[in-house]
């Protein structure tokens, strides 16, 4: 039952085993292809995909590929390039991209004068104006409410297509959060604007409400390809349903150890049950991993295993045998990254290519010192177009903020970041300036001469100022714990809740300062070296754009689906790795969030072919750090076996 076409493919060098050859042929109606990482699944899209394109000669225009990120959408297309007798305008006729991509150009097609794009609202800061104008009418404080946690919580319901009148709220904070979600909907109905998530909705609208539309495009797309299925949200799946109602031809691949985005409304049920709205489907399972040296792939396997949540799977290896998976300790943060870049170093010194190595981190933060270290070396490196310098977060740069204030008193920018910390309105600025021509004193003295506020915050003024004041004969390190304690910095952090749960225990982004700050002798020398980080970051992410032999940099999140010849993992400590707010609510009893996490860590095992360094710091965040938990059943198990 060979089909020529596999024959041909497999002499260019796209083999496919018997499975893959089953799922890349079995055509007719829907088929589920669930496998572990590093199995052929997006070999087997791509190849299925030029299948149709040239044995069953389908048009183009009538194949559905959905991929997760634009990039991985990019390369398939690359690759069908390269397959044997695929035409290039074949590929650019496919319908290819995200959801998003893909259902936002349908949506300018029928309707392009109300989704123009400048009417996105594409920043997170112009989505946060929104609400925190909205909340002023309910006097929700700008400072004590997390806005960006509701934000979050928009986007959830709305990509678990529920509505404002759907919604019934249990506790103050989804009632504020529901008056926030009206407000918002109201505010971008008003003025024309739309967000991402507005991108899926409104083409889930417009193909409910308009059965022609919805007629012409089920007609139209034969065929659906969705990778990562795993991480489907409601409304991409509801609108994949609509839309495949009449061909009912929907290859969905995927693997369950792989939902890492439940926090944005993914749900690995759609996966799961798939066979449940598309009962006719065939399932094939693919059990051989390609990727991995032997060794990687034992030890991923033995550490998703812990997960109860999952449906049992098999993955062999196909390498005979490789490296082990090697665990590497080091005293610290600054350590680790140091240990990390001189070996990248010396294997690039012998001969290796700097794309053949990614690090890898559990959040953007934790990135910070390899930054750090591979900023001030040779190497290129590469990061996210979305990835902000440390330097730049918010609470990171108002502590930094309250130093410039100390060396210059009269930083009216500087001055404006940390009038919310000393808990004074924004407005205040003018009246600072007017009271520092009057008195003829500096901006920060002005603030003892404010005399509108309460007695009680007169005289924390009273205190703050010279507190401020003194900053600059100060160390770092005691300068920012003089910040936080005594001019308030931690407070206002707690009442502001925006931190993770963590707050009582001091605030993360400051404990990573103290950190960095810590190589520092005067707070001149730690402000040089964060505007030179903040800069090389933007000038990095120029760069990134063209640079294909370059280091990568990324969260796990980011990595999902590609592969590295080296990865270095960093931070496999308990806190990071799992996340501390995964722990917290293991403590109460909850263990999905653990198990997302254990999830994290077996696709950042995944990413790598034929090295994989995981690196434990022994102290994190000023702090003694435990090895991660996940990491610690392999350690004792296969101690000596795989591991150093
Ligand atoms: P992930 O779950 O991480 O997305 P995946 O299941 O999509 O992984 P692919 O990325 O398609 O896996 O394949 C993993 C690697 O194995 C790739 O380098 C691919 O080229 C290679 N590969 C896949 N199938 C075969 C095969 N039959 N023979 C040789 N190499 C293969
Ligand atoms: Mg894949």
């Amino acid at each position: 039952s060979h089909s020529p076409y596999l024959q041909l493919l497999a002499e260019s060098g796209v083999t496919l085993d018997k499975n893959q050859a089953e799922a890349v042929t079995e055509t007719n109606g829907s088929l589920l292809v669930l496998a572990g990482a590093g199995s052929g699944k997006t070999r087997v899209l791509t190849a299925r995909t030029a299948y149709l394109l040239k044995f069953k000669g389908s048009d183009p225009r009538s194949i559905m590929l959905v991929t997760f990120t634009s990039k991985a959408a990019a390369e398939i297309k690359n690759r069908l390039l390269s397959y044997p007798e695929i035409k290039r305008d074949q590929v650019y006729q496919l319908v290819t991209g995200t959801f998003h991509s893909i259902f936002y150009r349908i949506l300018m097609f029928h309707d392009g004068a109300n989704w123009a794009n400048e009417k996105l609202l594409k920043k997170e800061w112009q989505r946060d104006k929104i609400l925190k104008e909205a909340g002023k009418e309910r006097d929700i404080s700008e400072k004590e409410f997390a806005y960006d946690a509701a934000l979050q919580q928009i986007g959830y319901w709305k990509n678990s297509l529920m509505m404002p009148q759907d919604i019934k709220p249990l506790t103050d904070w989804d009632e504020n959060v529901l008056f926030l979600y009206k407000k918002y909907e109201e505010y971008k109905q008003n003025n024309g604007l739309f967000d991402f998530d507005d991108m899926l909705l409104g083409c889930y609208q417009l193909l409910s409400n308009s059965a022609d539309i919805l007629d012409y495009y089920q007609d139209r797309f034969q065929y659906f390809l969705i990778d990562e299925f795993q991480d489907i949200n409601k409304v991409q799946y509801e609108l994949m349903k609509l839309l495949s109602g009449k061909h009912q031809n929907v290859c969905a691949v995927g693997d369950d150890d792989q939902a890492i985005y439940s926090f944005r409304g993914s749900d690995p049920g759609y996966l799961l049950d798939f066979e449940k709205d598309f009962p006719s489907a065939k399932v094939i399972t693919l059990e051989q991993n390609y990727r991995s040296a032997h060794e990687i792939v034992t030890a991923a396997n033995q550490m998703i295993a812990s997960n109860k949540n999952r449906r049992p799977k098999r993955m062999k290896a196909q390498f005979s045998s490789g490296n082990s998976p090697v665990v590497f300790f080091s005293y610290d943060e600054e350590e680790e990254a140091t240990m990390i870049v001189t070996d990248i170093q010396e294997r690039i010194l012998n001969g290796a290519n700097p794309s053949e190595f990614a690090i890898l981190y559990r959040t953007n933060a934790g990135s910070r010192a390899v930054f750090e270290r591979l900023a001030s070396s040779n190497l290129p490196f590469k990061v996210d177009q979305d990835t902000e310098s440390f330097y730049d977060r918010y609470i990171v740069r108002c502590a930094l903020s309250f130093l410039k204030v100390s060396l210059n008193e009269d930083d009216a920018g500087c001055m404006s970041d940390i009038l919310p910390i000393l808990f004074l309105k924004q407005a205040m600025l003018r009246e600072i300036k007017a009271l520092s021509i009057l008195k003829d004193c500096s901006f920060l003295e002005a603030l003892t001469h404010l005399n509108t506020t309460h007695a009680f915050q007169e005289k924390k003024l009273k205190k703050a100022v010279p507190a401020i004041r003194s900053l600059k004969s100060l160390s770092p390190v005691k300068a920012i714990e003089k910040i936080e304690k005594k001019i308030g910095y931690l407070d206002f952090l707690k009442k502001r809740g925006n931190e993770s749960n963590q707050v009582d225990k001091g605030s993360d982004d400051l404990k990573d300062l103290k950190v960095a700050a810590k190589g520092f002798n005067t707070i001149e020398e730690l402000l040089a070296h964060a505007e030179h980080m903040s800069a090389m970051n933007q000038e990095i992410k120029k760069l990134s754009k063209h640079f294909t032999d370059a280091i990568t940099l990324s969260t796990i999140h980011r990595a999902k689906g590609l592969e590295y010849k080296i990865v270095y993992l960093l931070g496999a400590v308990d806190g990071s790795l799992p996340h501390d707010f995964a722990l917290e609510s293991s403590r109460n009893g909850d263990f999905s969030e653990i198990e997302e996490e254990r999830r994290l860590f077996y696709v950042a095992m995944t990413r790598a072919r034929d090295e994989l360094l995981i690196s434990v710091p022994e102290n994190r965040r000023g702090k003694t750090a435990a090895c991660s938990r996940f990491l610690r059943p392999l350690l004792t198990k296969t101690k000596k076996a795989n591991f150093q």
